[in-house]
């Protein structure tokens, strides 16, 4: 198989594999490639990065406000990237849009989520979500229970959790 071949297998792979996001000609420019087919932009680098693994982006679609009270931000991770183990203590919703995720809550089998999976978490559990280790994710995360609901961060989910 000559280099041209291979290059378009790759992207046909690729593209396959990757389903809702752009990429060109190997798995590697799959993995780096952020031009995410999904419903809302990315937003700019999570500033809560700090609680994460891996590159995160957050646009936060409607504010924290006292009007609404309701919290909506629209989560992209690359693959492989993660929060930390946290809990929120009034709740949380995720809504999933695009890629394959990953959500475990601490003390279960990690769960698959794809586009279209809501996830309720209750307050004070302990939990993580993320992308999967090939794959861009995104998110919406609601915020519930607003505003008496704090994120309290704990550990990096380590590779060898992530990878169980
Ligand atoms: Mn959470």
């Amino acid at each position: 198989m000559n280099i041209n071949k291979a290059a378009v297998l790759a992207a046909v792979i690729c593209g396959f594999a990757g389903g809702f996001f752009v990429c060109k000609f190997t798995e590697a420019d799959c993995m780096k490639e952020k031009n995410i087919d999904t419903v809302f932009a990315m937003g700019d680098k999570n500033p809560y990065g700090k609680f994460f693994t891996g590159q995160t982006y957050l646009n936060m679609l409607s504010g924290n406000d006292s009007v609404f009270n309701a919290p909506i931000g629209n989560v992209t991770f690359e693959p492989g990237a993660r929060t930390n183990w946290h809990k929120h203590s009034g709740g949380q919703i995720l809504l999933v849009l695009a890629g394959e995720g990953r959500y475990q809550e601490r003390g279960k089998e990690i769960q698959i989520l794809h586009k279209g999976d809501v996830v309720r978490i209750a307050p004070d559990v302990e939990h993580w979500h993320g992308a999967a280790p090939k794959s861009w994710f995104t998110h919406i995360s609601v915020e519930t229970n607003v505003p008496a609901n704090e994120a309290q961060w704990l550990e990096a989910v380590t590779d060898a959790e992530y990878k169980q």
